[in-house]
């Protein structure tokens, strides 16, 4: 199943407007020529707008960094899925590992986001992830397992459904698991997914955790990682692009 790499760009709370654009704009000129990956970039909701006006027409893609469940209502500070696909946004990242750290949210809560960002026609990037504590316990598959049968709603399908697999661990430590560690999470992702949507082959799985240019080689090559979730190094367009040119398969 031919599945086109997603690199996803994750700006977390970074990016005033004017340094935003700039930024939005580097990764738009360099985008054809790092290959044929669609690539993805999630600033902070202030710039989804006017990062969206930036990349217009270079065919990257923009989204939001999480929404809240409902569409509208009295819930001061939210974004709802349908404000984040009026700005521009093609995509959200739900249930992110700071966001299950910082917010509490639970995988009934993640699953709700999901929910609101297919409601919204957002395609939704599901974020799960072991503790270094889980991984020493050996607990790291089953977590994986219980998160996705919790966090994903029923009638996923390779439009509106990406999972993200991002050790907490490794997320800005510039510690990354073996290969052998990410093939085993992602061959077992895959597996259960194929118990939850009958679409699961054509599900884009990424990796994220500290990939950079120098690993995003060894890591995009691996059979079931279809694409990355990036932090730190998409904050600078020709890191971002440089992991983008690493993925040379499709
Ligand atoms: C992330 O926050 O999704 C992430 C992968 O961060 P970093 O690349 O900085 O580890």
């Amino acid at each position: 199943m031919a599945r086109r790499t997603l690199i996803a760009g994750n700006w977390k709370m970074n990016g005033l407007i004017a340094d935003g654009i700039a930024l939005a704009r580097d990764v738009a000129a360099g985008a054809a020529a790092a290959g044929k990956a669609e690539l993805l970039l999630c600033p902070p909701v202030t710039l989804v707008s006017s990062v969206a006006a930036a990349l217009k027409g270079s065919g990257v893609a923009v989204g939001g960094q999480d929404c809240h469940a409902k569409a509208n209502g009295a819930h001061t500070g939210d974004i709802s899925a349908e404000m984040l696909a009026d700005a521009g946004a093609q995509y959200v990242i739900v249930g992110h590992s700071e966001r299950r750290t910082d917010h509490g949210e639970t995988d009934g809560v993640v699953r709700a986001k999901t929910e609101a960002a297919w409601r919204a026609g957002l395609s939704a990037i599901v974020c799960i992830g072991e503790t270094l504590a889980q991984r020493e316990a050996g607990r790291t598959l089953p977590l994986l397992e219980a998160q996705l049968r919790g966090s994903i709603p029923a009638g996923a399908t390779a439009t509106k459904l990406v999972v993200a697999y991002e050790p907490v661990w490794a997320i800005g430590t510039g510690k990354t698991p073996t290969v052998a560690e990410v093939a085993d999470a992602h061959r077992h992702i895959r597996a259960v997914l194929g118990g939850l949507t009958t679409g699961a082959d054509a599900v884009r799985l990424l990796y994220g955790g500290s990939m950079k240019p120098a690993n995003a080689p060894e890591l995009l090559a691996i059979a079931d990682v279809d694409g990355g979730l990036i932090g730190g190094a998409s904050l600078k367009a020709g890191d971002f692009l440089a992991i983008a040119a690493a993925s040379t398969t499709n």
